[in-house]
């Protein structure tokens, strides 16, 4: 009796059961690093480019539109709230940052304004506003 079955096997069971949770343990967390099922709302690496005119975008959406004053900001009808006299700012010029006067809505860009329209996250606005497929 020169065997020690108590600890052989053990060691073995032990030794192979960390071993695979470990290895699950760190593709769970690389899956989580690249976005796990987050990867289907992949966004073009030239998104910011890609996105419409905010002129011709505010030109669809937003009623009753203006002309721009000299600094690129037009007044138009704010769709968040009830509003029957332009009080909504956006900056058609550039980057489409908004400010409605009202009811204090406001963004820094086209696709937060897009956002609060659709209700979106982030990377759904931005693959609306390209024509892209939005996955929920
Ligand atoms: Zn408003």
């Amino acid at each position: 009796m020169n065997r020690h079955p108590g600890n052989e096997k053990p060691r073995v069971r032990g030794g192979a059961g960390i071993e695979r949770k470990g290895s699950r343990e760190y593709l769970n967390r690389v899956g989580a690093l690249y976005g796990g099922s987050r990867a289907s709302a992949y966004l073009p690496t030239d998104w910011r480019q890609r996105l419409p005119n905010p002129a011709s975008y505010y030109a669809q959406h937003v009623a009753k539109l203006g002309n721009a004053n000299p600094k690129g900001w037009a007044q138009g009808l704010c769709p968040f709230h009830e509003d029957h006299s332009p009080s909504l700012g956006v900056h058609v010029a550039e980057g489409g940052a908004y400010k409605c006067m009202a009811c204090g809505a406001k963004g820094r860009d086209l696709v937060a304004f897009h956002m609060a329209r659709t209700g979106y996250g982030f990377k759904q606005a931005v693959r609306d506003l390209l024509g892209l497929e939005v996955r929920a």
